[in-house]
């Protein structure tokens, strides 16, 4: 949250006080620097921050300088010295557009929080080490961030930087029990030998080993395109590839991250489930990566906004296709050719989906999400097994290109009227009449 403020602030900061904040943000030196927290949920909503009540009440004779009323009930760092908040000037427009984006410091030079009541911390599943509140804001000074309005345009320069940051824990967590599983596969023992030689636990560390290849190559692939975008060397192609990667790094990696968590966790045994072991934490802190900066099924719809509102989806699959233009090995010519006939896949559906209506689009929006983002590592990974296979005599990464690409990197759903009349039945536990259940063909694109 720090780095995206300082980000935020950087392009929108307005006022010598952001301009301070900003160096504080980015110091290196401990005894200056300042971490920042980033408000929007409310008890109404993360997800749906449009609905945020947050009041801003102008400070008469001071341009830019209000007071903020309202609750905050979810704000992370509590520790933190600044935050960035949405509020809804007095009088603004209903919904997202009519917030506005705010710059707050928490204490006063005395210390003492500026009108913000702690009223609770906490009590979470994981992340323990960090502090969440909820927050009252009761005349809190505040000023006014980049202008009125579009408040939530403006903080997603800070989120979309969290968002990546979220993936990259999602596979340090990954490659962390990843090495402990492994190390503990050379010292336990079970049925007269060591878990390192019993077929079976070799294939599930190695397919650990799989999903971690393609989360760190989409990370890392998506933290270049955000250096050249950030300093600038971006072209519009790239900045497009990296808004629409970004929701779908995020959302893939979290939950890939949660599964690995829990296959981590299986490979100790029983020694996995207990806190002696310092493992479960693992599983308990990769679950919020799934939840926070945004819900699997919320970036889903976002990278459908990313596709209408900023035609990202050409730039995209043009990248999937630069990505397996670099290939030039014969060895993986078959994976190359899965990755291609995935990217076709997806580019014939999206019409036709959209052609079904929004209700079809929407249902299929996850699905649709995951497709992108394992087609997209697909190509990620051919690229580097082609590279891999000239520069380090060890074709541990054409084997995992293969083995990703020979799995189902295009999950479609057909989510037609039949299909989701079936899912509301399923979902909500009520009645099918015999007559409505469709024939349960194979609704995924074949
Ligand atoms: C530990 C922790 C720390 C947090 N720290 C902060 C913080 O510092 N600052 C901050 O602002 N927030 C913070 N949050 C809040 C977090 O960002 C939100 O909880 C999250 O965005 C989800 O919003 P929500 O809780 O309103 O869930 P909801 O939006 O109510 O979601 C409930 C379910 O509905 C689904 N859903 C919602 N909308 C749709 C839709 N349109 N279509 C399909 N499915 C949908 C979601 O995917 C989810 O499965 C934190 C949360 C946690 C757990």
């Amino acid at each position: 949250m720090t780095d995206g403020a300082a980000r935020a602030i950087e392009l929108y900061g307005d006022h010598e006080r952001m301009a301070e904040a900003w160096k504080h943000l980015t110091s290196r030196d401990p005894a200056r620097f300042w971490t920042s927290g980033q408000w929007m949920t409310e008890r109404t909503g993360g997800s749906d921050v449009g609905d945020s009540q947050t009041v801003a009440r102008a400070v008469p004779g001071q341009p830019g300088l209000f007071t903020l009323h309202g609750d905050k009930w979810f704000t992370s760092a509590t520790t933190a010295q600044m935050a960035l908040t949405l509020a809804r000037i007095e009088g603004a427009i209903e919904g997202s557009h009519g917030l506005s984006l705010f710059y707050l410091e928490l204490r006063d030079e005395s210390g003492r929080l500026q009108g913000i009541r702690v009223n609770r911390l906490k009590d979470k599943l994981g992340t323990r080490a960090l502090p969440t509140a909820e927050l009252t804001l009761d005349g809190t000074p505040a000023r006014l961030v980049g202008g009125e309005l579009h408040g939530v345009r403006k903080i997603a320069s800070l989120f979309n930087i969290t968002r990546i940051y979220n993936a990259c824990t999602a596979i340090s967590y990954m490659r962390r029990g990843l090495a402990l599983a492994r190390d503990y596969a050379g010292k336990r023992r079970a049925f007269g030998k060591l878990l390192a030689e019993h077929p079976l636990h070799l294939e599930t560390l190695a397919a650990l080993e799989i999903e971690l290849e393609a989360a760190m190559q989409l990370t890392f692939r998506c933290v270049e395109l955000l250096g050249k975008d950030e300093t600038g060397e971006a072209s519009a192609e790239e900045s497009a590839t990296l808004r629409m990667l970004t929701p779908l790094l995020k959302l893939y990696t979290a939950r890939q991250s949660v599964a690995a968590a829990s296959e981590i966790l299986e490979s100790f045994g029983g020694a996995g489930y207990v806190e002696d072991t310092g493992l479960p934490y693992l599983l308990r802190d990769a679950q919020v990566l799934a939840i926070w900066e945004g819900t699997t099924n919320v970036l889903s719809l976002d990278a459908l906004r990313a596709i209408e509102k900023e035609q990202a989806f050409g730039p995209f699959l043009a990248d999937i296709h630069a990505r397996l233009a670099a290939v030039d090995r014969p060895e993986l010519a078959a994976s190359v050719k899965r990755v291609r006939e995935a990217a076709r896949k997806i580019e014939a559906y999206l019409p036709a989906a959209v052609s079904e209506g929004l209700a079809f689009v929407e249902a299929g929006a996850r699905s649709f999400a995951y497709s992108l983002a394992r087609t997209y590592a697909g190509a990620l990974l051919c690229e580097h097994a082609s590279w891999s296979l000239a520069h380090d005599h060890d074709a541990r990464a054409l084997v995992t290109a293969e083995r990703w690409c020979a799995g189902d990197l295009a999950p479609l759903l057909e989510a037609d009227e039949d299909h989701r009349t079936a899912s509301r039945a399923l979902a909500l536990d009520e009645v099918l009449p015999a007559g409505k259940a469709a024939p349960e063909r194979n609704r995924r694109s074949a």
